[in-house]
């Protein structure tokens, strides 16, 4: 029989530890900098505005019912997601070279692409992660069995991007392999390359036969422009790329736990471009119906509500536009209080750094001191989630940070 006994126990998750904690503590000034979720200015969640009218018109719909979506989802969902991320022109779409399937959001779409790969890529390529990466990568992908690497991506020295040691991994790396590369916004570094290292990534991954594959879970919620944050993957597209792309709406629609999300296929140009993509989906489809059977419906009717309104995008664009500028407000805050009270270190980075996260430079050591004396939560990379700060809180969190590194 199976010994049951014999299981060992598995170490908690990391970051959802941290927020046991935090909610722990009853400190009246505590912080949480831990889970990537945005929160107002007064620390608490926020529905976007959008969101909440297009919950209004669904639930005053007679005819809304909750029957089951079709295995690849809600089609009008799916085809604007597609639009969102590859740019309603793209080549991807009028060649009709796409494939996409609605997913548990982010997680799903990362999980989909990585067994649809190891079954199907050639070879049993090794799967490269920046390092560091968002943590689930390592295990989403080894859960399927996949070899998995990393290239250099943060340097220490200018808590800026380590673009020379990226690129020498990844020219090393075996022919044909798999890159995971983050759309924009990284997690947990909010180090993005610029867009001519874009380019010189792509001549790379084009010289030796690397598949890209796109993990976006941040667009909009970086910039505030949607196709600014979307620049690389449609970049990759237009050089005639195959590639796989997660899509999140988690953040940018602030729809975390609906689990909205799509997973791309995009084949490369070419005569057979149809048929290939037309397999590729079947495949898709058998593999979805094993896992899930059919995607969860509610979030991907809100985002598609929005997306496919031409007035609700408007309002959705203009949401986007109130939480990226509320964290780079607080960005700027916070590195000209560090500035002001001439904290040692250089803190450009604070401001130089995009979307959700901001790896700090605080060393463990300072962190856990900074849990014990000032009831700050972050995880123990020094990473911070910009949205935790607000302006009642950033004062404390400033000199809390100065006390830590003098
Ligand atoms: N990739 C990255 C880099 C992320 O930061 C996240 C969210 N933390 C995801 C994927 C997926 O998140 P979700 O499954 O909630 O969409």
């Amino acid at each position: 029989s199976f010994p049951a006994d014999a299981v060992p126990q598995a170490p908690e998750d990391p970051l959802f530890g941290l927020m046991a904690a935090y909610r722990a503590d009853d400190f009246d000034k505590k912080v949480d900098l831990g889970i990537g979720a945005y929160r107002d200015d007064n620390a608490k969640p926020w529905v976007l505005p959008v969101v909440k009218k297009a919950d209004e018109i669904l639930r005053s719909d007679p005819a809304l019912n909750h029957e089951y979506l079709p295995i690849a989802g809600l089609a009008t969902f799916t085809a604007a997601a597609a639009k969102l991320i590859l740019g309603a022109d793209s080549p991807a779409l009028t060649e009709k070279r796409t494939s996409s399937t609605q997913t548990i959001s982010g997680t799903g779409a990362l999980h989909l692409g990585a067994l649809f790969l190891s079954k199907f890529f050639p070879g049993h390529p090794t799967v490269y992660f920046s390092n560091p990466t968002w943590a689930n990568h390592h295990q989403i992908f080894s859960n399927v069995s996949m070899p998995i690497a990393s290239y250099p991506y943060f340097s220490k020295s200018t808590k800026g991007l380590d673009f020379e040691g990226m690129k020498q991994a990844i020219a090393d790396a075996p022919e044909r392999s798999i890159i995971v590369l983050h759309a924009c916004a990284h997690n947990p570094t909010g180090v993005d390359p610029t867009q001519s290292q874009w380019k010189e990534l792509a001549v790379l991954l084009r010289e030796k036969s690397h598949f890209p594959f796109f993990d976006c879970a941040y667009q909009g919620f970086a910039s505030g422009d949607l196709a600014k944050d979307a620049w690389a993957v449609r970049y990759f597209v237009e050089q005639g790329f195959e590639m796989c792309i997660a899509q999140s709406f988690a953040k940018n629609f602030g729809l975390y736990g609906e689990r909205a999300g799509c997973f791309h296929f995009v084949t490369g140009p070419g005569a057979d471009a149809q048929s290939t993509i037309g397999r590729i989906a079947s495949q898709l489809t058998i593999l979805q119906r094993s896992e899930i059977s059919n995607p969860p419906a509610y979030g991907a009717r809100i985002a598609g509500l929005v997306m496919n309104d031409e007035a609700l995008f408007k309002e959705w664009e203009q949401n986007l536009k109130t939480m990226a500028g509320r964290i780079i407000d607080m960005r700027k805050s916070l590195r000209s209080k560090l500035e002001e009270m001439g904290t040692p270190g250089t803190w450009n980075h604070i401001t130089d750094q995009i979307g959700m996260f901001s790896f700090t430079g605080l060393t463990e050591k300072q962190v856990l001191k900074l849990r014990e004396v000032s009831h700050v939560y972050m995880t123990k990379n020094g990473r911070i989630s910009m949205a935790g700060l607000n302006t009642h809180n950033i004062d404390y969190f400033a000199k809390a940070v100065d006390k830590v590194v003098r």
